[in-house]
């Protein structure tokens, strides 16, 4: 009886992985092209612990929380239907996906957009994590205004923390350079002395906070330095493992390669927003989300439709 009721279940044209603004976009996109839409996400956006979300036209400054609800709300006169579960595993067979979700249940779906989003990578360092969305960010694009003119530390190493410390000089004259211990190689360090950067070599002792805002770093050996903010540049990581699973190719910074319209090497699988190009702001995903959706009904209508 219950491989009845399974048998007999509707299969999805598309079903979202990840119900973010890439994921939300796709979706509102792909219910007015009148197709059945399955979104299942795990809800926990890559900015759940920011504020406010910046820099997306007619949203400046709204909370990211709110910016998701107002996305599922205009999903519904379109009968998208969206779950709060987690995708656990995914499988190709024939032309259609089976789908292995958290609760052991299983869906079926003809395409399938992942837009699960990173994850950043946190030194264990005490005080960071507590600061992190709240005083220390990865991006000054999204960040550096309400910190202008702020004491800024810039963190990380090499060359990738000399470029995001050069950057920071647009939002503030005083910027200082923290490396935990780590080595800058002369070329690097000259070019921060150049621009009026210091630099501190030393490990960190602990990120003194009030309450999320940072007030000093203090170090292991030397002098604490009073910051109002702290940017930092340690990598990220998907936070599914879905599209590697499948067989994704990889680019570069570890996130999936895709084609134009967000197409991906796998055959029926489409990647959008943070998973998978280096521009990652929400304005972005949401933009590759409609990228994707469109590719996606276009391939719907190519099966569909006669010769
Ligand atoms: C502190 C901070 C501040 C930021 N500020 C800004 C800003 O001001 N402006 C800006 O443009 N950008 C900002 N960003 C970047 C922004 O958060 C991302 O660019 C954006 O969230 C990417 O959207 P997305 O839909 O690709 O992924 P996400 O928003 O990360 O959404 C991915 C969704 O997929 C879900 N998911 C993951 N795996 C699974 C699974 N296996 N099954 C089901 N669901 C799953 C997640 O739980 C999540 O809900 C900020 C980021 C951070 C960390």
């Amino acid at each position: 009886m219950v491989t009845v009721l399974h048998l007999c279940r509707a299969m999805f044209d598309v079903a979202i992985v990840g119900g973010g603004p890439a994921g939300l976009s796709a979706a509102l996109m792909l219910g007015r092209c009148r197709r059945h839409v399955l979104v299942l996400d795990l809800g926990h956006p890559r900015n759940h612990r920011s504020c406010a979300l910046h820099g997306y036209l007619t949203r400046d400054g709204i909370a990211p929380a709110s910016l998701i609800e107002l996305g599922r709300a205009e999903l519904s006169p379109y009968g998208v239907e969206t779950r709060a579960i987690g995708v656990t595993g995914a499988q190709l067979i024939g032309d259609h996906y089976h789908l292995s979700l958290a609760n052991g249940g299983e869906e079926r779906a003809r395409y399938v957009l992942i837009a699960t989003g990173v994850v950043d990578d946190l030194p264990a360092i005490e005080g960071f994590e507590e600061c992190y969305g709240r005083s220390i960010f990865h991006c000054p694009y999204c960040d550096g205004w309400e910190h202008r003119d702020h004491p800024l530390a810039a963190f990380g190493r090499g060359a990738q923390v000399t470029g995001l410390a050069l950057g920071l000089k647009t939002w503030s004259e005083d910027v200082i350079v923290c490396t935990h211990g780590r080595r800058l190689e002369r070329g690097l360090r000259e070019r921060l002395d150049r621009n009026g950067i210091r630099l501190r070599t030393e490990r960190i002792a602990r990120i003194e906070h009030v309450e999320g805002a940072l007030t000093e770093i203090a170090f292991v050996h030397g002098n604490p330095i009073p910051r109002g903010a702290l940017f930092f540049t340690t990598g990220q990581h998907p936070q599914s493992s879905l599209a590697i699973s499948l067989g994704c190719t990889l680019n570069r910074r570890g996130t999936v390669k895709t084609g134009m319209s967000c197409d991906t090497n796998v055959p029926r699988l489409f990647v959008a927003g943070d998973a998978s190009h280096d521009a990652q702001f929400v304005v972005v995903a949401a933009a590759e989300g409609v990228k994707a959706a469109c590719a996606i009904n276009r391939a719907l209508q190519v099966e569909e439709l006669k010769p």
